[in-house]
Formats: C-alpha cells, sequence, structure tokens
C-alpha cells in the first residue's frame, strides 16, 4: 500500500525556495542601486544547522558556505564530501569563518577555510599566516571593523584600522581582501546604511593609502537591502536562507 503522500510530485525543498528568493533579492537590489548583480556574493551562514541543511543549500546550487563556531565547522566540513561524493564537486565548496577566533583556534581554522572574515587582532592574523599551509592557496582575509563602536562588539575601532591593515598586508600565506561588520541591529534603514557606508568609506580610505581591498563584507538577513545600497560585495545570509537559529540545540 502506498502513501497518499508519495504520489505528488516531489515539492522544491525550503532552503531551496528560500536560496532562490535571496537570489532575487540580490538581483532586485543590485538594480535598484545600479550595482553589477556578478560583483555580489552570497554567503550562506549556516551555523547551527546540520550538514544536511548545507547539502540541501549545495543542491540547490550554493557554494559559499559560512561558520562561527570551529569545532561545530570542523564536524560539518568532515561529514560533507560523504553527501557530495564526488571529489571534484567538494573542491568547489568554499568555507568562511566568520566567527571569533581564540588563539587557540587558528591552526584548525587556517587548515581548513578559505576565507576568514574575523580578523581583528595582530597575534591572531600572524598565527595564521604561519598556520596556513604551504600548499593551499593564501588564506583571504577580511578585517572586522567596530563600526557601530558597540562595547561588547568585535572588531577593531576605525582608528585601529589602518595599522592592522598594513600589518595583515605584510603577512605570507595571506591575502588582504576587505572589511567585514556587523553593525548594531536596527529596523531603521537609514541607520543601516551609515554604518554601511562607514565600513565602504574605511576601505577607501585603505584603497588611497595603496592597500588594495576589493571586499566589503557587510549586510546579513536584516539588513541585506541597506548593504547592497552601500557597496557591499559579500551578503551573509543565514536566517533567510535555513530558518531561525535553535542556539540550544
Ligand atoms: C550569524 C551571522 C550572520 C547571519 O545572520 P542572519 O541574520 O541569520 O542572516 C552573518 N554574519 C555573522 C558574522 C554572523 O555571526
Amino acid at each position: 500500500m502506498h502513501s497518499s503522500v508519495a504520489h505528488f510530485p516531489p515539492i522544491m525543498s525550503l532552503i531551496s525556495h528560500n536560496l532562490q528568493a535571496v537570489n532575487e533579492s540580490i538581483a532586485h537590489a543590485a538594480q535598484r542601486y545600479d550595482r553589477n548583480p556578478t560583483e555580489i556574493a552570497l554567503l550562506a551562514v549556516s551555523k547551527t544547522f546540520p550538514v544536511d541543511a548545507i547539502y540541501e543549500a549545495w543542491q540547490a546550487g550554493q557554494v559559499r558556505f559560512g561558520e562561527n563556531y570551529v569545532q561545530e565547522a570542523l564536524n560539518k566540513i568532515a561529514a560533507l564530501p560523504a553527501l557530495i561524493a564526488d571529489s571534484e564537486k567538494i573542491k568547489q565548496v568554499e568555507w568562511h569563518f566568520i566567527g571569533p577566533i581564540q588563539s587557540n583556534k587558528t591552526r584548525p581554522i587556517a587548515e581548513n577555510f578559505a576565507w576568514v572574515h574575523s580578523v581583528e587582532r595582530d597575534k591572531i592574523a600572524l598565527r595564521l599566516s604561519e598556520q596556513r599551509p604551504a600548499h593551499l592557496p593564501d588564506l583571504q582575509i577580511c578585517l572586522q571593523v567596530n563600526v557601530s563602536g558597540e562595547a561588547s562588539k568585535s572588531g577593531v575601532t576605525s582608528a585601529q584600522l589602518p595599522a592592522l591593515a598594513h600589518y595583515v598586508s605584510t603577512l605570507p600565506r595571506l591575502r588582504l581582501r576587505g572589511l567585514m561588520a556587523v553593525p548594531e541591529a536596527s529596523d531603521d534603514v537609514a541607520q543601516q546604511r551609515a554604518a554601511f557606508k562607514q565600513l565602504a568609506q574605511l576601505k577607501q580610505d585603505l584603497c588611497e593609502q595603496g592597500i588594495k581591498l576589493d571586499t566589503l563584507s557587510m549586510g546579513m538577513s536584516g539588513d541585506m537591502d541597506a548593504a547592497i545600497a552601500e557597496g557591499s560585495t559579500l551578503v551573509r545570509i543565514g536566517s533567510a536562507i535555513f530558518g531561525k537559529r535553535n542556539y540550544a540545540v
């Protein structure tokens, strides 16, 4: 006996539906703000979600994934190849580390990720540089800036940024690509845009000092549109793709 459910055609998974909607929002925002949509990359932030969710997003065409917690990320990085089961395709998956970095966790980050968005200290940058395996491409780096100036937030101040940027740009096996920020959450679009504009200005200032940067990692589910308006080249989207996070799990 067949269950009636089995007779329905396969429905699009919720994740692939969400992913499509996010990609459409990016395209619309690009059009609205006169941006080239190919210059806005989508990082799917999969923290707290299981590897099956990542696999589902991958099946829908997503290849860049962002993680915040080292051990959780390592477990998923180790588990995904068994699901994808194609060694060429698994090589196209790009892992980005976007969480706070403790100095005793730099080695697994240097060994397992393509990008790190959350560098905010000389010492962490030096360790990543020393620990990046020589056979891998340079580790792509963004410096995290505390644009809202909240005491509790991660990131360097705009005053500290130039020294850190100059230092990181001298380190072997790291390639400094740009700046990242997580501004204070706000429903006010003008306030969202002001914070992102500040990050874009800081990137511009560094470029004028001879530090060539091409990446602005800014915009999350709640403020993606404002970030694209202000020049984001990479949006980091979690809940709009995977759903609400449950940190208790
Ligand atoms: C969790 C997280 C995101 C994604 O946030 P959403 O609001 O779920 O889109 C983006 N960036 C960083 C640094 C994060 O920690």
